[in-house]
């Protein structure tokens, strides 16, 4: 056992460990994009100990952010898998669940198939962690539409974050600059990753072609 619901950092163990430090990482880089009054979202299985994280929470304390569920079975995928999404996008906001879907059944998560795509047998959770068509084009066209109506003001306001429930400003960097093992700054981390710039740069043309039509 890895964690329980009164340890969910876990027991200090190394795998358990790292892991927390990139949950803590994702945070700061969340805390950071609020700061400069940008939209994040972080996914993960709902039933998840990840949202009891104590820096999961700070964020989960934040104006404006809200953990949102789903089960990926209401976009029309074989498996529910519910599903956690802790963002302060509006878009984001509104999702649907199983009982919301037309009539179905369910694939059960468990034991190993073959996988066309990767040509070897994978756990059934592996080929399951792929997002479905329907939800990935329901989220697009969300944010179109969200997109279409706030043209005027496209982004959150800057600096919601700072009002952070029962902490200080310096408390509130302490924690972060954990989180980033001492980097201090997570959005010069973000920009030294080769694949995070391209995919930024990926994700500004779309916004900006979506922001054009
Ligand atoms: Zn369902």
């Amino acid at each position: 056992m890895l964690r329980t619901e009164t340890r969910p950092e876990g027991f200090g163990d190394q795998q358990t460990d790292e892991a927390n430090i990139i949950a803590d990482r994702c945070v700061s880089l969340a805390e950071n994009q609020m700061d400069e009054g940008k939209w994040f979202s972080l996914e993960n299985p709902e039933p998840s100990y990840i949202w009891n994280l104590e820096s999961v929470k700070r964020l989960r304390n934040r104006p404006g952010v809200t953990l949102v569920g789903l089960d990926q079975c209401a976009f029309g995928g074989p498996f529910k898998k519910s599903t956690g999404i802790l963002t302060n996008c509006p878009w984001l906001m509104r999702q649907p669940r199983c009982g919301d879907a037309p009539r179905h059944t369910h694939t059960k998560l468990e034991g190993r198939i073959w996988s066309y795509r990767e040509n070897r047998e994978v756990w059934m959770t592996a080929e399951a962690a792929e997002y479905r068509t329907g939800m990935c084009e329901a989220w697009a066209e969300a944010w179109l539409e969200w997109l279409k109506t706030h043209k005027d003001k496209p982004h959150p306001a800057r600096g919601v974050a700072a009002a952070s429930k029962g902490m200080t400003g310096a408390e509130q960097e302490f924690q972060r600059r954990k989180g980033t093992r001492g980097r201090d700054v997570p959005r010069w981390d973000a920009q030294s990753s080769q694949g995070s710039h391209r995919v930024g740069r990926l994700a500004h043309l779309g916004c900006t072609s979506i922001g054009g039509a």
